[in-house]
């Protein structure tokens, strides 16, 4: 049985962790499907990919306002979709090829790996291996909700959705979250007719309620969203899929093209038959990891969506940073940072936020003030006539301490970031606002208004 320094289960955030540092290391990666996981090959990137291309099919639309007339003439899907694939493929298919031939220290077994027992592995490619040390950096995957024949219909998920070979004339989305938000812009704003359906009340139910209401309503005037629905059958019939719901009206039917189904995820420790390791596992599936990103047995870390709640990829590559540090330097390990974690929704408008929610602020006795300012109100926003778009943000009146910050807008996902500093760093509100200049007329100004705002003692 072969015996390694230490092993790396999976290639996403997993791969950056074996570099010039572990040089005198003898390392196995073990990789199940395509190397370089899920933000490079069917996650963040491509769809970034996909919605950046969704805005410029959009802008047409938003043109007539300010007095532009331009159509849409059409949109080449293959030519796209090849344009995003033909940047990608090549990454991944480098990366492996530098693991598996060029990279002296590393070997590179392809298969889906499983514990057999403590710090055993069986590589999933005949051999089973043993090693001192290992991170367990496996990732997750699409939920799929227990819904009667749904298997029969050929449904996509965010793994195939991206690959289709024309793009159908309807689409269903199963899921009312951040995936199922950014596939709706990309596909309506390439003219497919979208329906979105999620059980509960509120798209991005995760969001403050002010912000997901909002989308939810805009969401209403370009898509057929039906919410408070549970999906209870499916078929394929005379090629289109029928979903038959269960709603507040009773019993419904919607049918389209395709199916896109997106959940949730869920994290791939199932996989790994971690009880052979005696490896603890969350309720949910999470591995337990404390703030070293150790898990219950010694030399065995975990990072990423294996184990995080977050499930965000600077959170993954973060962990990965904290992971390289602790397996180089045991005797002084370092702690995630899992303080601030900003998320963004790359929708249509795009939603950022970081902290606390309204409504968490509340549950947990928090005192607070919050103030809002519209796109509306700052010059940039005059210059886009945006007319939906807003910042709020949430501080502590004593201190002036930033909970949180939840935008809704052109470009949140940029906007939000020097609110991520400020709360990264402790910078109070009032210093934050007044203590620097904002560029005049640019869309940080609707950050600096919403500081202003805030009520302090
Ligand atoms: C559609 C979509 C859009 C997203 N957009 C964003 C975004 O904009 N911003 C953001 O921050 N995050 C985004 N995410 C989330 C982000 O992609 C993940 O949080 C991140 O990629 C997780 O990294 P990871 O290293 O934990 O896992 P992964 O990158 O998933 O890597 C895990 C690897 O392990 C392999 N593996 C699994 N089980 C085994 C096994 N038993 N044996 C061997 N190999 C195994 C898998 O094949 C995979 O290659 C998005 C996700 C999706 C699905």
């Amino acid at each position: 049985m072969r015996h390694f320094d230490l092993v790396i289960i999976g290639t996403g955030s997993g791969n950056s962790i074996a570099d010039e540092r572990f040089a005198g290391w003898n390392i196995a990666i073990v990789e199940k499907g395509v190397f370089g996981g899920t933000c490079l090959n069917v996650g963040c990137i491509p769809t970034k990919m996909f919605v950046h291309t969704a805005d410029l099919a959009a802008a047409p639309a938003v043109g007539a306002r300010l007095g532009v007339d331009a159509t849409l003439d059409g949109v080449r899907w293959t030519d796209v979709r090849d344009r995003i694939f033909g940047r990608i493929d090549p990454i991944s298919t480098g990366g492996r090829h530098w693991r598996a031939e060029d990279n002296p220290n590393t070997t590179l077994f392809e298969g889906t790996a499983r514990f057999v027992g403590p710090k055993t592995l069986d590589t999933g490619t005949g051999e089973v291996i043993t090693a001192d040390r290992f991170v367990l950096a496996a990732g997750s995957r699409p939920v799929v909700p227990d819904v009667a024949d749904l298997a029969s219909t050929g449904y996509r998920t965010s793994d195939t959705i991206m690959r289709l070979d024309a793009l159908p004339a309807r689409l269903t989305i199963l899921g009312s979250g951040f995936v199922a938000a950014e596939f709706a812009h990309v596909f309506s704003s390439f003219g497919v007719a979208v329906t979105v359906i999620g059980r509960s009340d509120v798209l991005l139910r995760h969001e403050d309620r002010d912000v997901a209401d909002r989308f939810t309503s805009l969401a209403e005037r370009k898509w057929d969203v039906r919410l408070g629905r549970k999906a209870v059958r499916a078929e394929r019939v005379d090629g289109e899929v029928r979903l038959h719901l269960k709603g507040p009206d009773g019993s419904e039917v919607v049918a389209s093209d395709e199916l896109l189904v997106a959940v949730g995820r869920t994290p791939n420790s199932d996989l790994l038959d971690l009880a052979a390791a005696g490896i603890d596992v969350h309720p949910d599936g999470r591995i337990v990891v404390d703030e070293h990103q150790r898990t219950s047995v010694d030399g065995v870390y975990a990072l990423g969506d294996i184990s995080s709640e977050y499930q965000l990829k600077h959170v993954a590559n973060h962990e990965a940073k904290v992971v390289q540090h602790n397996l180089l330097h045991p005797d002084a390990p370092i702690a995630a940072d899992h303080r601030f974690v900003p998320s963004a929704v790359f929708s249509s408008p795009q939603i950022a936020s970081v902290g606390l929610t309204e409504e968490q602020a509340v549950a947990r006795g928090v005192r607070y003030v919050a103030a809002k300012q519209d796109y509306a109100a700052i010059a940039y926003g005059w210059a886009m006539e945006d007319t939906t778009g807003f910042a709020k943000v949430l501080a502590d009146p004593a201190t002036g301490q930033i909970l949180g910050a939840h935008i809704i807008g052109p470009q949140a996902s940029s906007v939000i970031q020097p609110i991520v500093q400020a709360m990264s760093f402790g910078l109070d509100a009032k210093s934050m606002a007044r203590g620097q200049y904002w560029i005049h007329p640019a869309m940080p100004e609707v950050v600096e208004n919403a500081l202003l705002g805030l009520d302090l003692d």
